[in-house]
């Protein structure tokens, strides 16, 4: 079986910079990509809050870059979807991962980088619509809408900060809530409730999203009444949740109810020797590139400490 000191899963911004960080440690990493080579990034359009690119870029061509980067100092970026974990209980034990297809790799330390997934409603005009105006990140996409009416559905804290933050940069917000009451803090509803733009809907959901190529409207719907209404918007924001990519890891690893991964103190290790955890797959609270990225450094670090302290 192929013996390697550091392996890598998932190819967002953090492991990207986990990957250059361990192969100019010399862990000479490996790093499958999972099924969506570059992550959540690759379906966004242009990052304009990425430090370093005056004039924002593309998140694919963002994700290539990073690939090169990696690449450089000699990391292996390969292919593919490790789709079963065996991780050792001792330090300094041997930690065992299985790719989808059948091959299996040793590794003695483990950085798990697989991300989360934004949850979206499911409808076709939606799903359609992605990419043309339905976006599932209001820090990422928010400013293309600059002045514009936009529409945000969900009721927990992220909508609730996601409105407030549209309602800084939009002329009028329109919050879609499920139920007759939002799941949000009360500090957060509070600051909903108190800002003049935003139009609060409570037992509304979405019946379909209008526009052919682009997002042009909402068909809502009043889940008490059962009545129909529309209106005009350029950008409709998804807030319902993110689902951390955690399915393989349970039963080996601490997670909080949600699923997300948990570490230690300041540090990216999980509660097994050897193994760490960077990026949105144990951190629901701020999802951004930038931060991804320094958790991935972090883990590259304490993986290289990890291995230094075997050895001594
Ligand atoms: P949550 O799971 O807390 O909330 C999801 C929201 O989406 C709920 O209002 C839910 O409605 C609604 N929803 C789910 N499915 C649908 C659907 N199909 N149609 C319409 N609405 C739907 O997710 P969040 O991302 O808001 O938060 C995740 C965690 O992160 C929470 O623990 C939160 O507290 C935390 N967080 C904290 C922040 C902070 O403290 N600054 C900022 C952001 C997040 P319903 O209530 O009816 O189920």
């Amino acid at each position: 079986m192929e013996r390697i000191k550091t392996l890598i899963i998932g190819s967002g911004p953090a492991g990207y910079t986990a990957a250059i960080y361990a192969a100019r440690a010399d862990l000479k990493p490996v790093l499958y990509t999972g099924m969506e080579p570059g992550g959540q990034l690759t379906t966004t359009t242009e990052v304009d809050n990425f430090p370093g690119y005056p004039e924002g870029i593309d998140g694919p061509t963002m994700m290539v870059q990073l690939q090169q980067q990696a690449e450089r100092f000699g990391t292996q970026v390969r292919i593919g979807m490790i789709n079963k974990v065996k991780f050792a209980t001792e330090k300094g034990g041997i930690h065992k991962a299985f790719v989808e297809g059948g091959a299996a790799l040793e590794a003695e330390t483990v950085i798990i980088s697989t991300g989360a997934t934004a949850r979206y409603l499911g409808l076709p005009s939606e799903q359609r619509l992605r990419g043309g105006g339905v976006s599932a990140c209001a820090v990422c996409d928010g400013f293309f809408y600059k002045g514009q009416e936009v529409a945000i559905v969900g009721g927990g804290d992220t909508a609730a900060e996601e409105a407030t933050y549209l309602a800084k940069i939009c002329s009028k917000v329109t919050m879609l809530v499920r139920k007759d009451q939002m799941r949000a803090s009360k500090a957060m509803q509070h600051r909903v409730n108190n800002t003049s733009n935003i139009d609060l809907r409570y037992n509304t959901e979405i019946d379909e999203v209008l526009g052919d190529q682009v997002v042009e409207g909402l068909r809502m719907r009043n889940n008490q009444t059962g009545a129909l209404e529309e209106i005009s918007i350029t950008g409709l924001f998804i807030a319902i949740g993110h689902q951390p990519n955690t399915e393989i890891f349970k039963g080996q690893l601490d997670m909080d109810d949600a699923g997300y991964l948990i570490t230690k103190g300041k540090s990216t290790a999980t509660n097994l020797p050897g193994v760490f955890a960077s990026g949105d797959v144990q951190d629901k609270e701020y999802r951004q590139a930038v931060t991804a990225a320094g958790t991935g450094c972090m883990a590259a670090l304490d993986a290289e400490r990890y291995l230094q302290e075997i050895e001594d």
